[in-house]
């Protein structure tokens, strides 16, 4: 299981940095995680102050 990050997003760019594994980078319109990296920590859910990181169970 990964992480994915929803649309309440503002690319704040503080989960980016707070990855330990650099899973997380700018896409399109808001920040993706890299499923193939990400250890689902759940760092990046604790940082971001909008809850928009959260468990991809698909
Ligand atoms: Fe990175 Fe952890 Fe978030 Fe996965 S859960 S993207 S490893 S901070
Ligand atoms: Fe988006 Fe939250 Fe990451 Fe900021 S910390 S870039 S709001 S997911």
């Amino acid at each position: 299981m990964a992480y994915k990050i929803n649309q309440n997003c503002i690319s704040c760019g503080a989960c980016e940095l707070a990855c330990p594994v650099n899973a997380i980078s700018m896409g399109e319109d808001r920040y993706v995680i890299d499923k193939e990296k990400c250890i689902s920590c759940g760092t990046c859910a604790s940082v971001c102050p909008m809850g928009a990181p959260e468990p991809d169970d698909e």
